[in-house]
């Protein structure tokens, strides 16, 4: 006969130690810093937990492996400005946060814009500020000769291949099959030929098949066969790789069940692959680009429960804030079947009695909701409703307009 299984649990979130029941964030009670904001809801992000997954990683990589932070994960200028003192190179998506990069004084050497769709004015201000734009189109790259041509400057280029490889297991895929990301791999040679003819200044390849990814062998095989690609269309260029990003992908634990990443394998991987580089494309800066797993684990969202009301056989806190700070809680932001974000509620009379609980925001929405009948302490109008897992994806991945509430206010501990 079968066990009942025991339930799912969220994951310890160990990055804030608990005092008396309240998360500390960098040392400070988190009443004490509600107290100093001066207002809820708000997003709180811990400088010391994200210099401390720096450490973690830079203690296991290979020291040839630069890191770069990935913008639009956590744009709070204070955030990219601690990133850019951490990590040796930003990528931007926007002009928007070219100029948030820039802002930083990091080296426009080090600074790389992504994504589809960049707009010519957005590919001139790139090509004046000296970074390296990774090129996503046949039309992006006859642009940017354009532009070298006009400005008299460099255009240095790095070509986004669509690997003819899926990332397995990738919370949101963003690579192999036809996509509107990247070249396809077939369609590189042609391109780098095009950047030949045109005097582009071509310096290498990206690859990024996906995001939140938590199994350490599928981000090994896709990493392993993104240089393999990267490997074979090198012997097509222009001139020697000098830059490789093999993406990132690497997740976060958001749901019950979820295991933390396994750094060990990829590391060794990872080790692997820029010895294999150090003979195969000895110019090349071997890079990995991460957003969620520097940031995520390292905000919160905090609300203030407003109202509190039984509704048939269950009970609703109301806080004050909701999907318009934070869509991807709410379970509206890339989820295929919603799950409770790990929550934790800090009571003033600092009870241990606990009940059956849906946390709903103040949108007209029955989609805005934070928690889905989870097991919490039993709270009262004015305490705090915490959102662990936070710190990517959250603020500036909202609809911040939706229903008119004031915006989120953000700040670094
Ligand atoms: C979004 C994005 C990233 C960051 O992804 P995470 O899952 O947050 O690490 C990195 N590179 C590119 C090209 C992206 O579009």
């Amino acid at each position: 006969m079968n066990s009942p299984r025991p339930p799912l649990m969220h994951p310890p979130m160990a990055q804030f130690p608990l005092q008396d029941g309240e998360p500390l964030v960098n040392g400070v009670p988190l009443g004490r810093l509600a107290e100093r904001v001066g207002r809820t809801p708000f997003y709180a992000y811990d400088r010391s937990v994200v210099q401390t997954r720096v450490a973690q990683l830079r203690a296991v990589l290979p020291p040839a492996l630069e890191l770069h932070y990935a913008v639009k994960a956590n744009p709070m200028p204070a955030v990219v400005g601690l990133l850019a003192a951490l990590v040796q190179g930003l990528d931007v998506a926007s002009a928007g946060e070219l100029k948030l990069a820039l802002d930083t004084g990091l080296d426009p050497q080090h600074i790389s814009f992504a994504g589809p769709g960049k707009q010519v004015a957005e590919l001139r201000q790139a090509v004046a500020a000296g970074v390296l734009v990774h090129v996503e189109s046949a039309l992006e790259l006859q642009r940017l000769a354009d532009l070298q041509q006009q400005l008299g400057l460099p255009a240095r280029v790095a070509l986004r291949i669509n690997p003819d490889l899926e990332l397995k297991g990738a919370g949101m895929k963003m690579g192999g099959g036809a996509k509107p990301f990247g070249i396809d791999a077939d369609q590189v040679p042609a391109l780098l030929r095009q950047c030949a003819a045109q005097g582009l200044a071509f310096e290498g390849f990206q690859v990024f098949a996906g995001s939140q990814n938590l199994r350490a062998d599928l981000l090994c095989e896709a990493q392993l066969q993104s240089y393999a690609l990267a490997l074979r269309l090198a012997a097509e260029a222009p001139a020697p790789v000098r830059f490789l990003n093999l993406g990132g992908g690497f997740g976060i634990p958001y749901f019950p069940g979820d295991v933390p990443l396994d750094l060990a394998p990829i590391a060794a991987n990872l080790a692997q692959i820029s010895a294999r580089a150090a003979a195969d494309m000895p110019q090349a800066r071997l890079v990995l680009e991460l957003g969620r797993y520097l940031v995520g684990e390292a905000g919160l969202y905090v609300t203030r429960v407003i109202d509190r009301k039984v509704s048939g056989s269950q009970v609703f806190l109301v806080v004050d804030g909701g999907l318009h700070h934070h869509l991807a809680a709410s379970g509206n932001f890339g989820q295929v079947l919603r799950r409770n974000y790990p929550v934790h509620i800090v009571t003033r009379s600092r009870t241990t009695e606990r009940e059956t609980v849906s946390v709903v925001g103040p949108l007209c929405t029955p989609l805005d909701l934070l928690a889905d009948r989870m097991d919490l302490p039993v709270a009262a109008v004015g305490d705090l409703v915490v959102v662990y897992q936070s710190g990517a994806y959250g603020a500036s991945a909202s609809p911040q307009g939706f229903l008119g509430h004031p915006a989120v206010t953000e700040v670094l501990v």
